[in-house]
C-alpha cells in the first residue's frame, strides 16, 4: 500500500501534484481556498478535506503549493501542532531565505521534518521526467522518495541546507534566461538579415550542444580558479564580441546585451586575464560589481 499523501494548494501545480501521486496509486487527501478546483481530483478518486486542518491530519506525508511563501505562512501558521510528526514538504517558488526561515518555524511545530522543494518543469511534466529538487534532512527525502519520485523522475536530493532548492532554482533559471536572451539576440539579428527563426534555429541548437561540452571542464577550473585557455583566450573572446556589436548596430539590433557581455570580458583582461580562457570571467560574477 503506497503512503497517503495530502496535497494543499490545488492551483495549476497543486492540480498536477496531486493528479500524480492519484495515478502513482497513493490515496490523495485535497485542501484550497477555493473548494471548486478539487472538482477534477475528486472523480479521480481524492478525497476533498473539509479544512487545512482535516487534510493535514490525513497522512504522514504534507505537500503544499501555494502562490508564494506569505500564502504558505497565512495557511499553515494557525494550523500549528497539527503539523506534529508529519513531513512537510514546500514546493512553493521562494527565495533560500524563505526557504530557511519556514524550516525553522516548522521545527518550532514539531514537525517531523521540514524538505524545501523547487520544481523546474510546467505541471504538464508532473509524473513524468519532471525534475523537482529537494533539500533538508536526507532522511525524510529517503522515507518518502518513492512518493517524491511519483512526481517527477527527476526528483533529486540536494542537501541538509533548507536554502538549496531555492538557490539551484534561480541558478538554473538564470541559465535558461541567458541561453533564451542569446538566442534572442541571434534571431534578431538574422531576421535583420531576412533570415527566420525557423532556419536559424538547428544551427543554434548545435551551438548550445557546444557549449554542453564545454561546462565539465570549466567546472573543475572554477572549482581550481585557474584558467587555462585549453581552448580560446579571453583575448580572442573579445574580438569576437566586438563583432556582435558591430553587426548589431550595423543592422539596428539592440546592441546593449551584447556590450555588457564585452564590459565584463574587458574587466576580467583589464585584470590581466586577457590569456585565460572563458571561465575565468567567474570572477566579474562572484563580487556584487564585478572583480576589478
Ligand atoms: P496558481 O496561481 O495556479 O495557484 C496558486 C495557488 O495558491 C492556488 O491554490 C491558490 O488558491 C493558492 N493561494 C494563493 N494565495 C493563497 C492564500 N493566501 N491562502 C491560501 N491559498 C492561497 O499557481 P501555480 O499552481 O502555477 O504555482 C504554485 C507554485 O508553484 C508557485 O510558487 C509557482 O512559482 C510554482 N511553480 C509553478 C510552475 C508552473 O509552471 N505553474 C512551475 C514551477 C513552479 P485559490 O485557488 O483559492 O486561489
Amino acid at each position: 500500500t503506497r503512503t497517503p499523501v495530502t496535497v494543499l494548494g490545488l492551483g495549476l501545480m497543486g492540480q498536477a501534484l496531486a493528479g500524480a501521486l492519484l495515478g502513482a496509486g497513493h490515496p490523495v487527501t485535497v485542501w484550497n481556498r477555493t473548494p471548486a478546483k478539487a472538482g477534477d481530483l475528486v472523480a479521480r478518486g481524492a478525497r476533498l478535506a473539509g479544512s487545512a486542518e482535516e487534510a493535514v491530519a490525513a497522512g504522514p506525508l504534507v505537500i503544499v503549493c501555494l502562490s508564494d511563501y506569505d500564502a504558505v505562512r497565512g495557511l499553515l501558521g494557525p494550523l500549528g501542532g497539527a503539523l506534529g510528526g508529519r513531513v512537510l514538504v514546500n514546493l512553493t517558488s521562494g527565495t533560500s531565505q524563505e526557504a530557511r526561515e519556514t524550516a525553522e518555524w516548522a521545527a518550532g511545530q514539531a514537525a517531523a521534518a521540514y524538505l524545501d522543494g523547487a520544481i523546474m518543469a510546467t505541471p504538464a511534466a508532473i509524473g513524468t521526467d519532471a525534475v523537482v529538487v529537494y533539500s533538508g534532512p536526507q532522511a525524510a527525502f529517503d522515507r518518502h522518495e518513492p512518493a517524491l519520485r511519483s512526481l517527477g523522475s527527476g526528483a533529486t536530493y540536494l542537501g541538509a541546507d533548507h536554502g538549496l532548492a531555492a538557490l539551484y532554482d534561480v541558478a538554473v533559471l538564470s541559465l535558461a534566461w541567458n541561453v533564451l536572451n542569446g538566442y534572442l539576440q541571434g534571431a534578431a539579428l538574422l531576421g535583420a538579415a531576412g533570415v527566420d527563426a525557423v532556419t536559424f534555429t538547428p544551427i543554434a541548437l548545435k551551438g548550445i550542444e557546444t557549449v554542453n561540452t564545454w561546462l565539465p571542464g570549466y567546472a573543475k577550473q572554477i572549482d581550481e580558479g585557474a584558467y587555462p585557455a585549453y581552448d580560446s583566450t579571453l583575448d580572442t573572446h573579445v574580438a569576437a564580441m566586438n563583432h556582435l556589436i558591430h553587426e548589431s548596430e550595423a543592422l539596428g539590433v539592440n546592441a546593449e546585451l551584447p556590450r555588457f557581455v564585452k564590459a565584463l570580458a574587458d574587466r576580467a583582461i583589464a585584470g590581466g586575464r586577457g590569456g585565460d580562457g572563458y571561465a575565468a570571467l567567474v570572477e566579474q560574477f562572484r563580487s556584487p560589481a564585478g572583480a576589478g
